[in-house]
């Protein structure tokens, strides 16, 4: 749904957002997690814009991660020698308000096509040192059943490697657990090595039904990692991160990325100051074990490129900002804001 149900109560500066942005900026929810939101806190900032979207930074980017200067295809970004990610759609199930694709998702974009699909196998086959593709978008789980059927087998067809990584990165058990179906899940396990990356930022949104679609993506023999945004007002302390992560264990998934916030265009309200994070790290690692631990990292602004977040790596310090040195960018140094609470 792209529009608020009626019976939806909007608070003044949720109802801000809609008279001033609806029609410019895409909002979408759906029957399931709007439910959730009316009576989780932390579930609505996650779906429900307020006003605070409205007022952009100077140094927030609409392409954050500078995805476009590494895109050699459309919808293709290389930006690590041995893997590559592949937009396959725009569409998602609910438009998460962190998200910092935000300027694609939604934007009405046809969805890869098998000519697309063909393109890139040929690059990754003149590229022997790609060992991975990361299946991305939108919401690749959102697409019909037969088009993800079709490209998955394409790649299984025509690649060279048959040892090639499929790592399908979805919202899907998280936001609409219902969409996990047989079916689904035998398309994905006939055509693996895949993985299956999902996003859980809070406990509530492991619910029954989302715990019983976890299950049977595990019975079917995918294995799970998750990746959690840190958000402010959403998860940012330990005793909310700390259950998070031994659920999602017990649940067969572990826990793989915290990341922090990217510097997304109107996301400024969700982001978490980096020595905040760090102590929740700190704090955490105390309260679970290794194996429920993410590890916390950053994907650099201007396409540095991801680093886990270990002070070790942080050069210097000035007033305004922490600099960082970016191994896979051969040494180069990047800049992420200091910010307030
Ligand atoms: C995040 C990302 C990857 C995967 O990085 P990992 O550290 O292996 O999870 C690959 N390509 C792009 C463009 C990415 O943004
Ligand atoms: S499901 Fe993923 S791509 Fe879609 S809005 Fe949420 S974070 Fe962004």
């Amino acid at each position: 749904m792209n529009s608020i149900p009626r019976d939806f109560r909007l608070r003044q500066s949720e109802q801000a957002w809609f008279d001033q942005a609806e029609g410019q900026l895409p909002f979408k929810a759906n029957p399931y997690y709007l439910q959730l939101a009316a009576g989780s806190e932390a579930l609505r900032r996650q779906v429900i814009p307020t006003e605070a979207e409205l007022e952009p930074l100077e140094y927030e980017s609409s392409d954050p991660l500078s995805e476009e200067i590494h895109s050699p295809l459309p919808r293709m970004v290389h930006r690590y020698k041995n893997r590559i990610a592949l937009l396959l759609t725009d569409n998602c199930s609910i438009h998460c308000r962190h998200c910092f694709r935000r300027t694609f998702t939604g934007t009405g974009s046809r969805n890869l096509s098998l000519e697309d699909c063909d393109d890139v196998i040929n690059y990754v086959n003149s590229h022997p040192e790609i060992r991975e593709i990361l299946l991305t978008g939108g919401d690749p789980l959102t697409m019909p059943e037969s088009d993800l059927e079709k490209i998955l087998r394409q790649f299984r067809r025509n690649s060279s490697d048959s040892n090639l990584v499929l790592r399908l990165a979805t919202r899907i058990p998280a936001v609409h657990p219902g969409r996990i179906t047989p079916g689904l899940l035998s398309i994905l396990s006939d055509n693996g090595p895949l993985w299956m990356v999902v996003q859980f930022n809070h406990p509530d949104e492991l619910t029954e039904t989302s715990r019983k679609s976890l299950d049977m993506i595990r019975k079917s023999g995918i294995p799970m990692v998750n990746q959690t945004v840190l958000l402010k007002g959403v998860n940012d302390n330990a005793d909310t991160l700390a259950d998070l992560f031994q659920d999602l264990l017990s649940a067969g998934v572990k826990p793989y990325y915290l990341f922090q916030g990217d510097l997304a265009r109107g996301t400024s309200h969700f982001r978490v100051p980096l020595e905040k994070g760090w102590r929740i790290m700190d704090e955490l690692r105390v309260r679970i074990s290794g194996l429920a631990m993410p590890v916390f990292a950053v994907d650099l602004p201007g396409g540095g490129g991801k680093i886990p977040l270990s002070r070790s790596l942080l050069i210097r310090e000035t007033a305004t900002s922490y600099i960082f040195n970016s191994a896979e960018m051969e040494g180069r140094e990047y800049e992420y804001p200091k910010e307030k609470g």
